[in-house]
């Protein structure tokens, strides 16, 4: 059945147009009874959605993947991508389909994508399910994200489907919409280069797939010399950037297969994520990824080891001969250290309130990370306490080290180059600006999946509210910014959602 909302949706469908070979069209499950558990009115607004329509029964029909919104033409779309280092031939949407392409009010294409809308041909061994909890969990750390200043999809809502999913007990079911500014992979490229027969030069379907990533993300690489070389450089610059912002805010994504990174550059696919309190390069917390291929600190080598499965797929677009097509995209690719390199810097110097600090500061940047991981120091509050040392009360900042002394030396340079820096109320002002005092801190986040998922969604939206203000300092949610107690001990974080 077709139901307009509204009127609200105008839905395009370039992907399904442009890409055939690349999805199978396909529908939701039937959910049996929707009940609505969040909607993202200020995305709703954005996407120039009706609020109160979305809420009604037949805009919460649409949101579970029980009715097919006007103009939509839903597809699961399919890639392959590394896992763990593996190749799989064929992943796909093995429980999502994309609905199609809306325009927001800034005139950007956004997907609309259902998540744990039932099997799909794609579905290999899941059910096509997903549990209320993992989908919530999406919903709120990339709202974090979004509020951190962070490119990421965003949950348009979450609607529970009122039939039980099998995990390792039964858990109310879920359907995540989603919206991202397109769901092209990493592992779409590798999924389309590998059915291009090379002794037919066959690379219509790759050459359309290109064409089409360049028209929606980087317009303006048609135009360069070798507008795919162009493509891959735009989209290894976008990854530096969004790997070493997520380094800024001790982000840990967990499961950066290449089928989980996007040509966009948004952070896609929230499973076992979650925000470092200690600092330690080391740390990992998903269950599943015991050799600690991603651990918070190999984060920017395993964006590079995927970018450069991107640029194998592109070789036969970036130039006919092979050998010149691998000198120019290892080119590229070397230069992702130094653009990350440079992108985390930036950051740092900011964090640190060094930008208006003239010459080197380097190796203040270069020596704080050793420092804080030999004193165990919680990432967030101890660059958060930074400014009220700039603003004369070092107490904050000492009372999260167990051997203050330890960073003394370390605090002396750093006075002396913010003594060039600007004025230090101003500085203050805008190292507050771009250190979090509050992140999805994993306590919170558990206690509020765990609530929702018994029925009581109040933690979640009071999660939610604290998130969406992340440098806003407000009375009353100090919990909000402290660590787990070490009663909640180490935390992990389980993949099969
Ligand atoms: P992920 O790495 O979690 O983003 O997912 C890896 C692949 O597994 C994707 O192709 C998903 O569509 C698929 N997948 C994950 N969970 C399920 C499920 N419950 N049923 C079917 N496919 C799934
Ligand atoms: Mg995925």
């Amino acid at each position: 059945m077709t139901v307009a909302v509204g009127t609200s949706f105008t839905f395009d469908n370039t992907y399904v147009r442009e890409l055939e070979g690349l999805y199978q069209p396909w529908t939701a499950a039937p959910a049996p009874a929707p009940r609505l558990v969040a909607l993202n009115e200020e995305l709703a607004a954005e996407l120039g959605l009706d609020a109160g329509a979305l809420r009604s029964p037949e805009g919460v029909d649409v949101l579970v993947g029980n009715t097919v919104p006007g103009g939509a033409q839903p597809v699961a779309q399919v890639y392959s991508g590394h896992q763990f280092g593996n190749y799989s031939p064929r992943l796909g949407d093995g429980r999502a389909l994309l609905l199609g392409e809306l325009h927001d009010r800034s005139g950007n294409r956004r997907d609309l994508h259902l998540k744990g809308s039932g099997r799909t041909p794609f579905a290999r061994g899941g059910d096509g399910k997903a549990p209320l909890g993992p989908m919530l969990r999406e919903y709120v750390i990339g709202e974090a994200m979004h509020a951190l200043g962070i490119p990421t999809t965003r949950a348009l809502a979450v609607v529970a489907t009122g039939e039980d999913v099998a995990r390792d007990r039964l858990l109310p079911g879920a359907v995540l919409s989603r919206v991202a500014s397109s769901h092209l992979r990493v592992g779409t490229f590798q999924y389309t280069a590998a059915l291009g027969d090379p002794a037919q030069d066959d690379t219509a379907l790759l050459r359309r797939l290109a064409d089409h990533a360049i028209a929606r993300h980087h317009p303006d690489a048609a135009a360069a010399a070798n507008p795919y070389l162009t493509l891959f450089e735009r989209v290894l610059d976008t990854q530096a950037s969004l790997v070493a912002r997520w380094m800024l805010v001790g982000f840990v994504h967990g499961v950066m297969n290449t089928d989980n990174m996007t040509i966009s550059g948004e952070t896609i696919d929230y499973g076992p994520c979650a925000f470092l309190d200690v600092y330690d390069p080391a740390t990992v917390f998903s269950s599943i990824d015991e050799a600690g291929r991603y651990a918070f600190g190999n984060q920017p080598r395993v964006a590079q080891w995927n970018l450069a499965r991107l640029a194998e797929a592109l070789l036969p677009l970036i130039d006919t001969d092979q050998d010149a097509a691998v000198a120019a995209a290892t080119e590229v690719l070397t230069s992702f250290q130094e653009r990350y390199d440079r992108y985390w810097r930036d950051g740092m110097r900011a964090k640190l309130g060094l930008t208006g600090a003239p010459g080197r500061t380097d190796p203040l940047i270069d020596d704080l990370p050793a420092l804080l991981a030999a004193q165990r120091v919680d990432f967030t509050a101890f660059h958060r306490s930074l400014s009220s040392a700039v603003r004369g009360d070092d107490a904050p900042m000492r009372s999260l080290l167990t051997d203050p002394s330890a960073l003394d030396e370390w605090t002396s340079r750093w006075k002396a180059a913010l003594a060039t820096a600007g004025e230090p109320g101003a500085v203050a002002d805008a190292m507050d600006r771009v250190n979090p005092v509050y992140i999805p801190r994993n306590q919170h986040v558990e206690e509020a999946l765990t609530a929702a998922t018994a029925g009581d969604t109040a933690p979640f939206e009071r999660l939610l509210d604290v998130l969406a203000h992340p440098f806003d300092e407000r009375p009353g949610l100090e919990a909000y910014a402290a660590p787990a107690p070490p009663e909640f001990g180490s935390y992990t974080t389980f993949c099969g959602t």
